[in-house]
């Protein structure tokens, strides 16, 4: 007992020391003119042209501080343009550092995603349970964990209170919206470069583009591009990633970057393509072939991208997520996250 008390003191004792561990960055050239900066896990990119930078997400402010002070002292140009992948808080976070130079640019539904929170709905049952006095909403004596951490970017109104419309937006307080939206397609040009986005549709989130550098013959894609990965939740439907891959894989290109892990080629992506198609016909044989749904996780083992990171842990549940939705029983049908 004693020792087991000595080893919850160290963890304790470790854990402010692991929170100083200085983040994991790195700044390196794919092509050209064209960088991948690396912030821990979540990575951008960036073009550098004689009139300025154009580039992607900013990931949060202590990054984005980092990047603007690279890229002076390197190029001794600014940034002028942040072209959004999606709104997501942990890529989208930051934005503010370059608002002094920059033109924000974003999907037209970023704004909608980013608007004033409204109504009141309950809250989740994960959160239901931090509210101590059953008033219905978080207090910030009431938040822990992950909630306590970012409670400042639920706060959409800052009034110490996050209640159930506030939850339901997300922890995208420190987004900085974009001043130029676009539906289907934009271009952006800058000092002889163009870079262009393309609306992917409802995959992961309603607000995804992908970046295409056709002059680099690369492209950028956080969340829904993956290289030698499967993804998250495969939400609101398989068919809509399937559709974004196909959206992406139709643009002329070599360099297939993301947000998480490795970057790739066009093969990498072809590939993740067709994991998507294999996993939607294989489900639906199975289901055809009046097999159970354990029956299809046991058979349908997609041994063609066994080596890819999180095979393991998410080929399962990316079959129960296409067997719901033909079942018509899927109930994470919202955006995920991640
Ligand atoms: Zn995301």
């Amino acid at each position: 007992m004693k020792k087991l008390i000595l080893g919850v003191l160290a963890f304790l004792v470790a854990v402010p020391a692991a929170a100083q561990t200085p983040p994991m960055r790195s700044i390196v050239n794919i092509t050209g003119q064209l960088y991948r900066a690396q912030n821990n896990n979540h990575y951008t990119v960036f073009l550098v042209t004689p009139e300025g930078v154009i580039m992607s997400d900013p990931i949060n402010r202590d990054f984005g501080r980092y990047l603007k002070a690279e890229i002076a002292q390197r190029f001794k140009v600014p940034v002028r343009y942040v072209l959004y992948t999606h709104r997501d808080w942990d890529h989208a976070s930051g934005g503010v550092v370059f608002a002094d130079t920059a033109e924000f640019v974003g999907h037209e539904n970023m704004l909608v995603g980013l608007a004033a929170p409204r109504g009141n709905p309950p809250l989740t049952p994960d959160a239901a349970k931090l509210d101590a006095n059953k008033n219905g909403v978080l207090e910030r004596s009431e938040a822990s964990g992950g909630l306590a951490d970012q409670f400042a970017l639920y706060d959409y109104n800052r009034n110490n209170i996050v209640n159930g419309a506030e939850l339901a937006r997300g922890p995208i307080s420190d987004v900085y919206a974009p001043t130029i939206t676009y539906r289907d397609r934009h271009t952006v040009t800058l000092g002889g470069k163009t870079v262009t986005m393309t609306y992917l549709g409802t995959a992961h989130s309603d607000d995804s583009s992908v970046l295409h550098f056709p002059a680099e013959r690369a492209v950028f894609s956080a969340d829904i591009l993956q290289v030698r990965r499967l993804p998250g939740g495969l939400a609101p439907t398989t068919g809509s990633w399937i559709d974004a891959l196909r959206t992406i894989n139709a643009l002329d290109f070599d360099h297939a970057l993301t947000g998480h892990a490795l970057a790739g080629t066009k093969t990498d992506s072809l590939m993740l393509q067709q994991y998507l198609e294999d996993i939607s016909s294989g489900v639906a044989a199975g289901i055809g072939a009046g097999r159970s749904l354990a029956e299809i996780q046991k058979t349908l083992t997609l041994d063609a991208f066994k080596g890819f990171e999180r095979w393991d842990t998410n080929r399962e549940a990316h079959i129960a997520a296409v067997y719901a939705t033909i079942k018509g029983t899927r109930r994470d049908a919202a955006p995920g996250t991640r």
